[in-house]
């Protein structure tokens, strides 16, 4: 049995099987849970965390390291899984089917040196661990013989040194989303690295799953803005310098970035910085159509309008966001709608936010410009009260799957990114695979899509559905593994990639060879063996797939 209590810390506690932090939530409205209801059914509630139910079992004996380690059962459950949505089914079911037998932190990058080595020696698997945000099982521990050690990455951690000439600042990896702006805004800057999960994840997570931020059109993704990096393996350490390019041939910090724990651990990471906009400001639109939206985005990204976020909602997830929070009035939703209507839109319309950052002027013009070219589109303005809104909020949202899950309802999201050419063929492909996927067992899926990062030739696509989650946990995860495959197998025919910003993880790693080919397979496992010839870390991430998304 696990005990009560937990690791302590400063800061308010994290909470176990959820999203989060102790003492918060974010409840749907009565108006979504019916709109749920409609498409799925009703539900009956899913088991909340217990902890007396879940089982520890008795650590195996591990060589002797050169840092403390924990056998605590708290913080060895901690460290068993990420935040996928199995991960929370298996914690909430008690039915987790393997911890770690330690969980260490070292303090710095010779000790993580050692580390690797001592485990190398004695083959103990190990898992690098940064915020455990993992949507794709890359930080769970696989049932197998060899004893796992988790290796958390929590004291190497901030600022390092900021070269304010050349607008570069080096973290530890280990540095939390809250943590890096706290630090570059006392100095007047900013990263702009904001994924939906930034109060929890870290930059050595970010760089080792090539994670996209919500303002990636401004500030670009994790790959644009690593500059130079440290990375420690069992066989090694690369110490990969800053430039603000080079030709010296191929460009190694891309052979770590997305390398998701299976080369060695990111240490140390430099990062390009910008100055602080004195001012963010999202606008709302509405679009007659998914396709005028698509084609309103296009059209806002390669003429370059200087914005720095981009989200088009479809249909579906526009009626969810006039119910959850658009505005928690029914009555303003229905003005709204009236609104439409007198312009010949029918339905709800497809809701667009985009944000500019910058002075008054910059932002004011950008977002004259946007307005131009989306009522060439056909768009109704909304006003900047909808974006002021998400921009408050969206580092809450995650909360409301627990919520749903208190009331029986799971939700889990992925993504992809294809050319324009295949973008809307591609969404209507996946939304009809998740659509049906549970159609063998009488089950409606509940599906919303939304275009977040787009490029100029091409766009991600990422999707939330939500289904109704069986009380037993098995039959929830196995429910949840059938829309995971049938998904997958969609995005993979239909010309997406397997990720574009969640990562590979356990989970996709089956598929991963469709994407980069036998060569690409073989290239990525030489480099794994020069650095980690015992294979110790974090197998099966990425490379030597096992089919095992009901683990
Ligand atoms: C609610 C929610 C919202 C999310 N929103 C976004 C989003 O907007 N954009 C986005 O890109 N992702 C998002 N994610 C996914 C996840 O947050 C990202 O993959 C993130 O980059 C992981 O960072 P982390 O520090 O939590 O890494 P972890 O989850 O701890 O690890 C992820 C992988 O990287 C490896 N790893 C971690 N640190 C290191 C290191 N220092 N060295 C080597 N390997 C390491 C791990 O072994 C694992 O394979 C979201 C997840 C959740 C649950």
């Amino acid at each position: 049995m696990i005990p009560r209590g937990g690791s302590g810390g400063a800061g308010p506690r994290r909470r176990l099987g959820a999203w989060g932090f102790e003492g918060e939530t974010y409840l749907p409205s009565p108006q979504m849970l019916a709109w749920l209801q409609r498409r799925i059914g009703a539900s009956s509630p899913y088991p909340t965390l217990d902890l007396a139910r879940l089982a520890a079992p008795t650590p195996q004996p591990l060589p002797s390291l050169p840092v403390e380690q924990s056998a605590d059962a708290l913080d060895r459950l901690t460290h068993a899984r990420g935040q996928g949505l199995t991960d929370l089914l298996r914690l909430r079911g008690g039915a987790v089917p393997a911890l770690p037998d330690a969980v260490v932190r070292p303090q710095s990058a010779a000790e993580v040196e050692s580390i690797l080595r001592g485990c190398a020696a004695a083959g103990v698997r190990v898992i690098p661990w940064g915020g455990g945000t993992s949507v794709t099982g890359g930080v769970n521990v696989i049932p197998g013989a060899a004893p796992v050690v988790s290796l958390d990455l929590a004291a190497l951690t901030g600022l390092q040194s900021l070269d304010e000439t050349s607008q570069l600042a080096v973290f530890g990896a280990g540095t939390s989303g809250p943590a890096i702006e706290a630090a570059l805004r006392e100095r007047g800057c900013t990263l702009g690295h904001f994924p939906q999960s930034w109060e929890l994840s870290t930059l050595g997570g970010w760089v080792a799953t090539r994670a996209s931020g919500q303002e990636s059109l401004g500030y670009g993704d994790m790959h644009h803005m690593a500059a130079g990096l440290e990375l420690v393996a069992p066989n090694g350490r690369m110490d990969l310098p800053a430039f603000p390019s080079s030709a010296a041939g191929p460009d190694l910090r891309h052979l770590v970035l997305g390398s998701e724990g299976r080369l060695g651990v990111i240490t140390r990471v430099t990062v390009r910085i910008r100055p602080l906009p004195p001012l963010v400001r999202a606008a709302a639109t509405l679009l007659p159509s998914w396709q005028d939206g698509l084609d309103a985005v296009r059209a806002l990204v390669q003429q370059a309008v200087p914005l720095t976020l981009i989200r088009l909602s479809d249909e579906p997830e526009t009626e969810t966001a006039m119910a959850i929070g658009l505005s928690r009035h029914p009555w303003v939703a229905g003005l709204v709608r009236g609104g439409l209507r007198l312009r010949g839109i029918r339905g709800s319309g497809c809701l667009m936010l985009c944000g500019a950052a910058g002075d008054e002027r910059q932002v004011r013009e950008a977002l004259e410009r946007t307005t131009a070219v989306l009522r060439a589109h056909g768009g109704v303005g909304l006003g900047t009260g909808p974006g002021r809104r998400w921009l408050a909020e969206r580092f809450r949202h995650p909360y409301l799957r627990d919520a749903l899950l208190d009331r029986g309802i799971a939700t889990d999201t992925l993504e992809t990114a294809a050319p324009w050419s295949r973008v809307p063929q591609l969404a209507d492909d996946v939304r009809r695979a998740l659509s049906s996927a549970l159609a063998g067992e009488n089950e409606a899926t509940a599906v919303l899509c939304h275009v977040s990062h787009p490029y100029r030739d091409g766009a991600s696509l990422y999707f939330t559905f939500f289904f109704r989650c069986p009380t037993d946990v098995e039959r929830a995860v196995a429910r949840w593994a059938t829309l995971k495959r049938t998904a997958t197998a969609a995005i993979v025919a239909g010309g997406g990639t397997l990720s574009h910003h969640h990562g590979v993880g356990s989970w996709h790693a089956p598929w991963f060879k469709e994407e980069v080919g036998e060569v690409g397979v073989r290239v990525l496992s030489a480099a794994a063996r020069t650095l980690d010839p015992t294979g110790i870390l974090n197998p099966h991430v990425l490379l030597d797939p096992i089919d095992r998304l009901e683990v």
